[in-house]
């Protein structure tokens, strides 16, 4: 998925079902806004191509080593700046845990996009290679998307809203328990 709003779709999708598995509430919803802009984040070597010539699109970028190295480093600036930020509010994870939940929330955001590259490369771009170094080999890409199919990103899209609004939704169902 090339376009954008089935990167941001596919995010929410993972997001919205890691979050409903680990987290409650508003806390489950914090997660899901924390990851969503991060499902993105591999795309960066677009612009890290035109900088560098050793970058290459699909490259190391769009690797698991690297979203996880991306993960831990902007998982913890946001843990320590943003997190405390907006607690009480949307990002209240349990205490001593900010750590594990905005790098969780990063690191999901970020795998989401190597599974939909991996869904839809190599139509227009070159095939990703998420194992990297583990795995040499391009036989994990499954060609089942064309890249700027419209029903295929509209249709990721949707799904991780309406994903994301059953969340929002059980957010606000815990908020009235509370005042009731
Ligand atoms: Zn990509």
């Amino acid at each position: 998925m090339v376009d954008i709003i089935g990167h941001l779709g596919m995010g929410l999708i993972w997001l919205a079902i890691v979050s409903w598995l680990a987290y409650d509430g508003k806390t489950a919803l914090g997660f899901v806004a924390l990851g969503a802009p991060f499902s993105l984040l591999p795309d960066i070597d677009l612009w890290l191509s035109k900088a560098f010539q050793t970058v290459n699109h699909h490259g190391v970028v769009h690797t698991i080593v690297f979203v996880a190295a991306a993960s831990i480093v902007i998982g913890a600036i946001l843990a320590k700046w943003v997190v405390p930020r907006f607690d009480g509010d949307y990002l209240v994870p349990p205490a001593g845990s900010s750590y594990v939940y905005a790098i969780g929330a990063v690191f999901v955001g970020g795998l989401s996009h190597l599974f939909a590259d991996m869904l839809s490369a190599p139509d227009i771009a070159p095939q990703v290679e998420p194992f990297w170094p583990f795995v040499e080999t391009k036989i994990v890409t499954v060609d089942v998307f064309y890249y700027n199919d419209p029903v295929v990103n509209w249709g990721l899209f949707l799904s991780g809203l309406a994903l994301a609004g059953v969340i929002w939704w059980q957010a606000d169902d815990d908020d009235s328990a509370v005042a009731a």
